[in-house]
């Protein structure tokens, strides 16, 4: 709570805390004895280095909170277009290739109509920490926003990222959720490209789109592009 007023603040905050200590050590400096202007000098330094290392340790918050997604912890959809884009980039023809796998949870809105949305909301978690589990280090998953998500596999062929796929959608669909003593199970569909030559991220996002699109038809499965 007092973390947020000094966010709302913190300008004005930081400008009188500058303003005031540099006036207070000028004051002690005049009209003190040297010994004590001293020591006034000494607190006005400490107040100003708690003022500076907390407005600090915020900055670096908000920097890291900047790029995730905070229901699920995962990253969000800002790092996935700075991430996706450096992948594409290190593309190589016939040799790197990028995946992208677009998933979207099935029938999600029921979940939330019968169990509600605080379910709704642990569902989610959850098939994002299924998919934390299964993923390689170097591998990113995002949610896209809402029941959807997209993962990112730099230098991953197209049959690597369909293994993975179905992989994913093996483990959501056995895995049992409990909410309040009721079990409830989620099913996923997925859309996989990859590629090896540089294109737009959004091109490549399109790509995975009519893939995932394909998949939504049946439901529950795992759909290649085109
Ligand atoms: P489909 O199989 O065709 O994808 O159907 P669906 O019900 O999954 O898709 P639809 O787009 O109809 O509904 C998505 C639902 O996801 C509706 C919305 O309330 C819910 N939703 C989106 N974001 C959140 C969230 O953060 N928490 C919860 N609990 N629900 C969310
Ligand atoms: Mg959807
Ligand atoms: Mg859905």
């Amino acid at each position: 709570m007092r973390s947020k007023f000094f966010i709302m603040h913190a300008p004005l905050i930081i400008a009188i805390a500058v303003v005031s200590l540099h006036l207070i050590g000028f004051i002690a400096e005049k009209y003190f004895l040297q010994t004590t202007s001293v020591w006034i000098w000494l607190l006005v330094a400490f107040v100003d280095l708690i003022f500076g290392f907390k407005s600090g340790r915020l900055i670096q918050q908000l920097y890291k909170g900047r790029f995730k997604d905070s229901l699920t912890g995962l990253n969000n959809r800002e790092f996935f277009y700075l991430f996706l884009r450096d992948a594409l980039i290190k593309t190589r023809a016939g040799t790197k290739y990028t995946a992208l796998i677009m998933i979207d949870i099935d029938d999600f809105k029921q979940v939330n109509d019968r169990y509600g949305h605080i379910a709704g909301d642990q569902v989610l978690k959850m098939v994002a920490e299924v998919f934390r589990k299964h993923i390689r280090t170097n591998d990113v998953a995002v949610r896209w926003g809402g029941e959807e998500f997209a993962i990112v596999l730099p230098g991953t062929p197209a049959e690597g990222a369909h293994l993975l796929a179905e992989r994913l959608r093996k483990q959501v669909e056995k895995q049992e959720f409990v909410y309040k003593g009721r079990r409830l199970q989620v099913t996923i569909s997925l859309g996989v490209v990859a590629v090896d030559e540089y294109i737009a991220v959004e091109e490549l996002v399109e790509l995975a789109d009519k893939a995932l699109y394909k998949a939504k038809s049946k439901k529950n499965i795992v759909s290649g592009c085109c």
